[in-house]
């Protein structure tokens, strides 16, 4: 049962190497880490706290970067190349101190990469996925575009040749969600760029049909929130909206199809990779929605990690949606709008918004979840379940990886070592050893 734990740049740079790996060999018994090899645009810890043994920051907002100081030179001739850290930029690699300091306890260090977000040099726009109406979001390659999947490629061969290992995980193949830099809803309605647009239309999708109603639900959403959640769609717009959907889930499976072959065949042909690619995917509930299709998707890759934190509801930012949807002001509303938005994307039912704020969803939620992807992706594809570390009670880890054990999990990775507490590591070492 491969079980780890996901570390970040900023834990290395600024606890040392040999400490974070000392802290996760001695605390949690773990011998694999999960190393952020390209971060987001994220605060550590979130959504809120401090990062409990970091001795030089309290939090740290990363920026999207590269922070393996791969050369420009990989990614000549196209649009974009990732924006390196100014770490990376002066040359400093932390994933090789970290693999020199995991190397004596036989801990294995797997690169996480980020496949289509992230911050980019270049002409990102020439490339990024667009809103409907056309605003482009710059953080954000469009799955359908041939370069797309030369960018990713490119990166993970870069990264792979410097870092032999014997899995790597992909992140971020699918279609923004409404967090960021900040929560903004209309970053689900894309992608609508001229490849796509020409795409869509080949496919059957009535263009016209499509952005209007989108326009229209958007301008519900401002005006009344409670009618956009709550009246059902006239069946022309639902079959547009589900053929369009379709469309999405088809887009990301053909993209990582075309990235798996390329980085098997790579590994081949160098002997630079032989081993497994996993995906990093959001629960079954929450993945259809935003481009990801378990079924397909557990054909292509060798197992998955999904990251259903039940107390921060399923990795999703569903509180922020909520506010932004319905503002701050409303409190009837907000509680209309969460009733309304678990009804539609048919997740278990926190008593109140109140509750769910302070409770997250019930850690049942980690079981059903994972047995869902476990169901769509069959015995053959292992299924890793993420389990939420910080901002939680000690004790509902444990529950946690009860529940992602009984929902059958093939592994548990931990998340993640800088956010988590260390009695929170202690806790993970006393599961680990029952
Ligand atoms: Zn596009």
């Amino acid at each position: 049962m491969p079980d780890a734990i996901h570390v970040h740049p900023h834990d290395v740079r600024d606890e040392g190497a040999s400490r974070v790996v000392e802290e996760i060999t001695n605390r949690t018994g773990l011998r694999t880490i999960v190393a952020e090899v390209v971060t987001l645009e994220e605060r550590h810890p979130y959504p809120r706290g401090q990062l409990p043994h970091n001795p030089r920051h309290s939090v740290i907002v990363s920026r999207a970067t590269l922070e393996v100081p791969l050369a420009a030179g990989l990614f000549a001739g196209l649009s974009v190349r990732p924006l390196l850290s100014s770490a990376a930029r002066a040359g400093e690699d932390y994933l090789q101190t970290l693999r020199a300091a995991a190397q004596p306890h036989g801990t294995a260090v797997i690169p996480w990469l980020k496949a289509l977000n992230g911050a980019f040099a270049g002409e990102p726009e020439a490339i990024c996925v667009r809103i409907v109406g056309g605003k482009p979001i710059a953080t954000w390659l469009c799955p359908n575009r041939a370069e797309t999947a030369e960018v990713v490629s490119r990166l993970a061969q870069g990264v792979l040749e410097r870092h032999p290992a014997t899995a790597v995980l992909l992140d971020r193949f699918r279609y923004p969600d409404w967090s960021g830099a900040e929560v903004a809803p209309e970053r689900l309605l894309t992608c609508f760029c001229d490849t796509c647009r020409e795409l869509m239309e080949k496919d059957g999708i009535d263009l016209v049909l499509l952005e209007t109603e989108l326009a229209r639900l958007t301008a519900l959403a401002h005006r009344d929130p409670r009618l956009l959640l709550t009246r059902g769609l006239p069946l022309p717009a639902r079959d547009a909206l589900e053929h369009w959907l379709a469309f999405r889930q088809k887009s990301i499976t053909t993209l990582v199809t075309t990235v798996a072959e390329r980085l098997r065949a790579w590994g081949r042909e160098t002997g630079h990779f032989a081993g497994e690619l996993w995906l990093n995917l959001w629960p079954p509930s929450f993945a259809p929605l935003l481009g990801q299709d378990y079924r397909a998707l557990g054909t292509v890759c060798d197992g998955a990690k999904h990251f259903p934190y039940h107390r921060l509801g399923g990795g999703a930012d569903l509180a922020g949606l909520v506010e932004s949807i319905a503002g701050r002001e409303r409190p009837a509303l907000r509680e209309e709008v969460f009733r309304a938005l678990l009804a539609l994307l048919r997740l278990p039912g926190a008593p109140t918004l109140e509750s769910f704020l302070r409770e997250g969803f019930p850690v049942e939620f980690v079981k059903r979840e994972t047995a869902l992807a476990k169901e769509a992706f069959g015995p053959g594809t292992p299924v890793f379940a993420g389990i939420q570390a910080w901002d939680t009670p000690l004790e509902e880890i444990g529950t946690a990886c009860r529940a992602a054990r009984n929902g059958g999990a093939d592994g548990l990775f931990f998340y993640c070592y800088g956010w988590a507490g260390l009695e929170a590591l202690d806790e993970i070492g006393r599961i680990l050893a029952r």
